[in-house]
């Protein structure tokens, strides 16, 4: 399989020197040249397959031959090995509608470890065949950071920097993050937003001669091994559904910030996996609902939420979906991409709203519905949802129709977010290893928000 830039200005790459670029040379991102049609027999043969088999059937898919299928399927068994639920991503039935992907059983609770254990472990297995350091830097706003550093700490031949907004994370991603003592892992807290973060990042990773000196990496979702990690737990979690006898409409309902998970959703719909309807969760920070809804898309003023890791006004994997809206026209994204730098807006016409509309369905999820449907489902199913679940979970409600069942998918352990937990006065017992976090030592490095603050810290490091 070959990758090429949403704003076609890279040459056709293989896949690891797609994962090794990250972002686009042209300042684009990169996506298949053509997306794998799945049979139905395939579909069928999927079925049965554990988890751990089906990430390597849909992996060997994207990367062909480039890594050897006995090596392949070592790096998958490694990754989902850490996990503490045999299924990996088990699918908890909640009502007759409503279903909960749970993919919070990895080593930091949340999610992203389903994509960062593996993207660790690939950059491990880079950096051993072609005898080179990779540095890897990146943004958080509180799960990918924890996550990434788990996925790579102590191992050899990678250091790892991650960029996070001082005192804008939840406590529990904090101490997950910086109670880590492995040399090959900084911790920069930022004076300033996760946008900040995340534009810094942006930013020296456009500076091409920086990026190439230091090897940059990128971990963060603009990253395409993460989207095709996360494609797996849509087919896994339909067969799991499947399996119970369950005839309805299948709806997705995903909790989002940088359009990365859902989009993930989208590419498995458009493999052929008979998703009824994509419901795109937001929190207050509702940039992505409002264009589906209105088919503009320009951020809007921050605000802070009790989902942090939702707290998005710029949506990085945003331009990979554009790509598909306009029919896999890269100019066009290049033109709509310019103007949004110039103009901050990008507004789209009729008959691309429609399109659209088609695609997704949309809810923003405000503070107090976030808490409401957390305490609703803890009395109701005795069931703990995490905030940002709960704008999945609220989103699905409002968006299903009479006899489809919904699956929403549960990105973190609701331990991680306590701080929204509280507010409704419910008391959870912590798992033991994130109660072991409070007693350990942090080490971490507060920063200004310029990049040169950041460059500062970062060739001492390197
Ligand atoms: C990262 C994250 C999200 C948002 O996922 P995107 O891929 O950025 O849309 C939602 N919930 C939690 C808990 C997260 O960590």
């Amino acid at each position: 399989m070959q990758y090429i830039s949403t704003r076609g200005q890279v040459a056709p790459i293989g896949f690891i020197d797609a994962i090794l670029m990250g972002l686009a040379d042209d300042g684009g991102l990169l996506v298949p040249t053509h997306l794998p049609q799945l049979s139905q027999e395939t579909l069928a043969a999927w079925q049965k397959l554990s988890y751990s088999e089906l990430a390597l059937e849909v992996f060997s898919l994207f990367i062909g031959d480039e890594i050897p299928r006995e090596d392949l399927k070592k790096l998958v068994d490694d990754s989902y090995a850490t996990f503490r639920d045999p299924a990996v991503t088990p699918v908890r039935k909640i009502n007759d509608n409503l279903h909960v992907l749970e993919l919070f059983h990895g080593p930091t609770f949340a999610f992203k470890d389903i994509a960062l254990q593996f993207l660790g472990n690939l950059y491990s297995y880079v950096s051993g065949k072609t005898n080179s350091i990779i540095h890897i830097l990146g943004a958080t706003s509180g799960d990918t950071g924890a996550s990434a550093i788990e996925g790579v700490r102590g191992k050899e031949g990678i250091r790892i920097c991650i960029l996070h907004p001082h005192g804008k994370v939840s406590k529990v991603q904090e101490l997950q993050m910086t109670t880590i003592d492995d040399a090959n892992v900084l911790n920069l807290a930022v004076e300033g937003t996760f946008d900040d973060c995340q534009r810094i990042i942006k930013e020296l990773f456009a500076d091409v001669e920086f990026k190439h000196h230091y090897h940059l990496r990128a971990i963060n979702s603009i990253n395409i091994a993460r989207i095709l990690a996360q494609t797996v737990y849509y087919f896994y979690a339909y067969f799991r559904l499947a399996e119970q006898g369950v005839t309805a409409k299948v709806n997705f309902s995903v909790p989002t910030g940088n359009f990365g998970d859902i989009f993930a959703g989208y590419l498995a719909q458009k493999m052929g996996l008979p998703i009824n309807k994509l419901i795109l969760a937001t929190n207050e920070n509702n940039i992505l609902e409002r264009f589906v809804r209105e088919g503009i898309y320009q951020p809007g003023e921050f605000r802070g939420t009790h989902s942090p890791s939702m707290d998005i006004q710029v949506a990085s994997n945003f331009e990979r979906y554009l790509y598909y809206l306009c029919g896999e026209d890269a100019s066009a994204v290049a033109s709509i991409m310019a103007q949004f730098k110039n103009e901050g807006r990008i507004e789209i016409g009729a008959d691309k709203l429609a399109l659209v509309q088609a695609d997704f369905d949309a809810y923003g999820v405000q503070n107090e519905e976030c808490l409401d449907t957390i305490s609703s489902y803890y009395g109701e199913y005795s069931y703990l949802l995490d905030p940002h679940t709960a704008c999945g979970v609220a989103a699905g409600d409002r968006k299903s129709a009479e006899g489809e069942v919904t699956v929403a998918l549960s990105t973190a352990h609701p331990a991680k977010f306590n701080e929204a937990i509280e507010l409704r006065k419910i008391e959870q017992t912590y798992p033991e290893q994130i109660q072991a976090l409070f007693n350990k030592q942090q080490k971490v490095t507060v920063v200004g928000g310029s990049n040169d603050d950041v460059k500062d810290e970062l060739v001492k490091f390197f």
